[in-house]
């Protein structure tokens, strides 16, 4: 299709609203997406199109693919790029933004939820700085990969509309294929959006967002007796995003989940996961395992991001702290309730996990010593470099019957460390109701066996990039959409790695 053409088109219907856009002006820039030589379709989300009440092929007509690739604005969008700062890798940045995204509007789901439409890589904006507004077709097929992988897991997290081509290069290291990302989310508030407003004083402002960011997302916990009717309406709001952040990083940790680049501007308000980069999936269990190939200091390891996400809190809190104030009506009584927040994420964190881990065996009941019954497998896994993922899945059949003990065994470097823990693992199942079956049955469904493993992962992005061959990329996203049953046939995507097919680096890529 070329831009021609274009002109003939019949405006796309999308029942937009602009919640974002009745914003003061100074939230974000009025700017429309870049048009784009050829936008071809290589993915459209038809499962997500019609949670989203979209008319998936409307989206995929020509006119449709247009306005995903940023060639045209639907009707009733008013295209914006939203303002944030940001503390990336412990450093501040007042000013960062969208720098190559343009928010289109929201949509209402069926499920009642108000969802943000972005496109990602549509162009330039008064936040690009020195960017080019792009995006290459590996990093956007890789967050389309992961973000969905991440919602069959069960993980909240922003999803993936629709991957574009633009017929466009982008010039990174190398010359590669341009291609927008349609993103969905909750919304795209960030710890950064609020650090913007507070860089500058901004208290206004500051309470501005905060009140579109309760409305949106924690009207509920707002409307709470304890936060006594309207008194304690920001304190409500900063419990719920440490409680909900902690969940999330918590659900992370019992999938091996590596985020990789937790900066502020990357950690949202609504709790989803949001930005996937330089994120994987660690495959022998390790709990100082980096990915990123610009994480040099080890700061979003896999063990340090539950730290990382406290950390970000505490920004978060910052920012809101003169509300705080105000609400509490002095200095110490603002600055304590900040300090009371950001406590329980600590709590909120360990239950979460050690709620999961407990799953993640079996184990129904809580009891003294399951701490340690887990520390010790972990320990066992780091030390033998047992697979995370499959060791939990294999444990599955080994709850149904001793004889899938093998099957552990087999991905320990020395079995006899896992023969030596295994019998305390049954006897403290052994106190529990559940029949065998009944447990594997459960374990099954919270330890998965398929995730997207890195070296798919790169396979895919690699066949797209360099042979314009999107096969394997819709092979592993048909084998991901269903995480937790096993299916004959596709072995290959539940194992490892080998040797020489193992990507110890992830690169942005942006
Ligand atoms: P990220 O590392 O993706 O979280 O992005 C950090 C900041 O850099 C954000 O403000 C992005 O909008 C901006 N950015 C990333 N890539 C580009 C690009 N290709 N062009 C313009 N801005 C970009
Ligand atoms: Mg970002």
């Amino acid at each position: 299709m070329s831009l021609t053409e274009d002109r003939d088109l019949k405006p796309l219907r999308i029942p937009f609203a602009n919640s974002y856009a009745r914003l003061p002006e100074n939230f974000y820039a009025r700017v429309a997406p870049t048009p784009v030589t050829t936008p071809r379709l290589v993915k459209l989300n038809l499962q997500l199109a019609d949670l989203l009440g979209l008319d998936a092929e409307a989206l995929a007509s020509p006119e449709g693919v247009a306005v995903l690739a940023g060639s045209r604005v639907a009707d009733g969008s008013e295209p914006l790029a939203m303002a944030y700062a940001g503390h990336q890798f412990g450093y501040f940045v007042r000013q960062l933004g969208d720098g190559r995204t343009n928010l289109l509007g929201e949509v209402m789901g069926r499920d009642g939820i108000r969802y943000d439409i972005q496109l990602k890589g549509s162009g330039r904006t008064p936040f690009s700085r020195n960017g080019d507004g792009r995006a290459a077709i590996g990093p956007v097929l890789r967050e389309y990969i992961v973000s969905e992988a991440m919602a069959t897991l069960g993980v909240p997290t922003t999803r993936s509309l629709a991957a574009v081509t633009t017929g466009q290069a982008v010039f990174r290291e190398t010359v590669l294929p341009g291609a927008v990302l349609t993103r969905v989310a909750a919304s795209h508030l960030r710890v950064g959006t609020f650090q913007y407003f507070f860089a500058q004083g901004d208290v206004a402002a500051l309470g501005r967002l905060a009140d579109y960011a309760i409305e949106r997302h924690y009207s509920e916990e707002a409307a709470a007796p304890d936060a006594t009717t309207a008194t304690r309406r920001y304190r409500a709001f900063l419990d719920g995003v440490v409680t909900r952040q902690a969940k999330l990083v918590a659900q992370w940790m019992l999938l091996g989940f590596i985020h990789g680049v937790m900066n502020t501007d990357n950690t949202s308000i609504s709790g989803e996961t949001i930005d996937y980069g330089p994120c994987a999936f660690m495959e022998a269990y390790h709990p100082r395992t980096v990915f990123s190939s610009i994480d040099h200091q080890g700061r979003y390891s896999y063990s340090n991001q539950p730290n990382a996400m406290h950390w970000n809190l505490a920004r978060l809190a910052e920012t809101i702290l003169p509300l705080l104030v105000e609400e509490e009506g002095g200095d110490e009584a603002g600055l304590a309730s900040a300090y009371e927040s950001l406590e329980q994420f600590g709590k909120h964190y360990e239950t979460a996990l050690n709620t999961g881990m407990r799953q993640k065996l079996g184990l129904t009941t809580e009891q003294e010593g399951d701490t340690s019954l887990i520390e010790d497998l972990l320990n066992r896994m780091m030390e033998q470099h047992a697979d995370y993922t499959l060791t939990f899945r294999r444990l599955c059949d080994a709850a149904a019957d001793p004889q899938g003990n093998a099957g552990v065994r087999a991905l320990f470097t020395n079995p006899a460390a896992f023969d030596e823990w295994e019998p305390r693992w049954r006897q403290r199942m052994a106190q529990e109701p559940l029949s065998p079956e009944e447990r594997a049955a459960q374990m099954r469904r919270t330890n998965p066996i398929y995730i997207p493993r890195n070296h798919l992962v790169e396979a895919a992005l690699e066949a797209a990039t360099e042979k314009q061959d999107f096969q394997p990329f819709e092979d592993l996203l048909q084998v991901l959409a269903h995480p937790y049953d096993e299916r004959p046939g596709l072995e290959r995507y539940a194992t490892p790695a080998r040797p020489e097919e193992y990507v110890s680096k992830t690169f942005c890529g942006t």
